[in-house]
């Protein structure tokens, strides 16, 4: 049996010489012997401002990826992040679980900190309907949803953060079972 060609490793070949340890170290690392990822890299608020197109009425439009909801979207620490949020939190500190960054300005590529404000669930489904969003039968516009975009997105990154579906679901009094579906992406695909 051919076996991993890094000095001293007697475990099984699996690719390109290495044991599928070391092959996924040089794949990631470009170096077997490269245990740890690379130190996180903490952006500010101005780094984040330099990738976005300032317009005139003051939204900094975000200049890279949108997710399928239209919401600047950013890989960060690890972690897809709504770059609003990231931007909330550069400005003001770290998010209570269950709360959702909203934009005044109502435009979901903006990441101007002084055009988002925190509200809960609640107060993102009053918003959307005062904006005249929330009609087409379609994720959060359907009547019947107790979820929407944002809340998923939400739920997601506190399940990938550890959070259990049960705690997520009795922390916005939902279903266990609507939450679960939407956590595995049973329901909500496009967010
Ligand atoms: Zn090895
Ligand atoms: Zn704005």
């Amino acid at each position: 049996m051919r076996v991993c060609s890094f000095p001293s490793c007697k475990r099984l070949h699996k690719a390109r010489g290495f044991c599928e340890m070391h092959y996924l170290r040089l794949k990631s690392h470009g170096d077997p012997s490269v245990r740890k990822r690379r130190a996180p890299v903490l952006l500010s608020l101005s780094e984040l401002m330099a990738r976005t197109t300032m317009s005139s009425d003051g939204c900094w439009n975000w200049n890279g990826a949108l997710n399928t909801s239209g919401y600047a979207w950013m890989s960060y620490l690890g972690r897809s992040r709504i770059v609003s949020r990231v931007a909330w939190e550069l400005e003001n500190g770290p998010i209570s679980v269950g709360l959702c960054v909203l934009h005044r300005c109502d435009n979901r590529k903006c990441i101007n900190p002084s055009h988002l404000f925190l509200g809960d669930n609640l107060t993102n489904q009053r918003d959307m309907i005062a904006k005249g969003r929330g009609r087409k039968a379609f994720g959060s516009r359907s009547g019947v949803a107790k979820l929407n975009e944002q809340l998923v997105v939400q739920m997601r990154e506190a399940y990938s953060l550890g959070s259990t579906p049960t705690d997520i679901a009795r922390q916005h009094g939902l279903p266990r079972s609507t939450v679960w579906h939407a956590l595995n992406k049973r329901t909500w695909r496009h967010v």
